[in-house]
């Protein structure tokens, strides 16, 4: 296992030089060593040089497309993967699923959505170095811990994950879908689940202040301080 200090490495294959330009950047700016590629001719060599630690791969490129190179990183080994896909591609989104991706984006994204998904994925994964703030709460998922005020928060595995994501996510509003998704790694599930869950949390959470994790009416929760 990889020192979870280390910073994150991220390669990103799209052809669209502009999109490439800005992911690369954001993911620059956020702390990753990030590598961009135009198409997916040297994936093979870059799994196995470069050794992403999430690779971003949008859908259509020319050559081999990002759904058939999403199977070649989830048979390489256990890097994470998140897929660009077009404008309400219903289709293209359960396909990246199946063909293993942690998550997905339509386009057009804003570049913060795109660090937030890419964060709590590597995070997810063990692979996001340090602690997350929010206000006064401070999520340590690598390590395990969680405090808020400075006193230690007691969650079981499941709540750990569930803060995690949320906070990975801090600043936009995630759905239960995408929680069930993320947390529980299947979408089947009741969303009752979430909810019994969310209520467990803010019951730990609001010991120690005001709320944090917030409902939002039909859409989901969103964490914010
Ligand atoms: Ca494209």
């Amino acid at each position: 296992m990889r020192d979870k200090q280390a910073r994150p490495r991220v390669l990103v294959v799209e052809d669209e030089s502009a999109i490439r330009d800005g992911v690369v950047t954001a993911l620059s700016d956020e702390g990753c060593v990030v590598e961009g590629r135009a198409d997916g001719s040297t994936l093979g060599a870059d799994l196995t040089g470069f050794r992403p630690d999430l690779v971003v791969l949008d859908v259509m490129l020319p050559g081999r497309d990002g759904l058939a190179l999403a199977g070649d990183v989830r048979r390489a080994g256990d890097a994470g993967i998140v897929v660009l896909t077009a404008r309400d591609a219903v289709p293209d989104r359960l396909a990246g699923f199946g063909a293993g991706a942690d998550d997905y984006l339509v386009k057009p994204f804003a570049m913060a959505e795109l660090v937030a998904r890419v964060r709590a994925v590597l995070n997810r994964r063990g692979r996001w170095p340090g602690a997350v703030e929010v206000g006064d709460l401070v999520v340590d998922e690598p390590a395990g811990s969680a405090t808020r005020a400075g006193a230690a928060l007691e969650l079981t595995a499941t709540e750990l994950r569930l803060l995690g994501y949320l906070v990975g996510n801090r600043g936009r509003t995630v759905s239960k879908t995408q929680i069930l998704t993320q947390v529980w790694g299947y979408e089947d599930y009741d969303p009752n689940l979430v909810e019994v869950h969310v209520s467990a949390l803010r019951r730990k959470l609001e010991v120690h202040g005001p709320r944090l994790v917030h409902t939002v009416r039909g859409l989901g929760y969103t964490v914010r301080a």
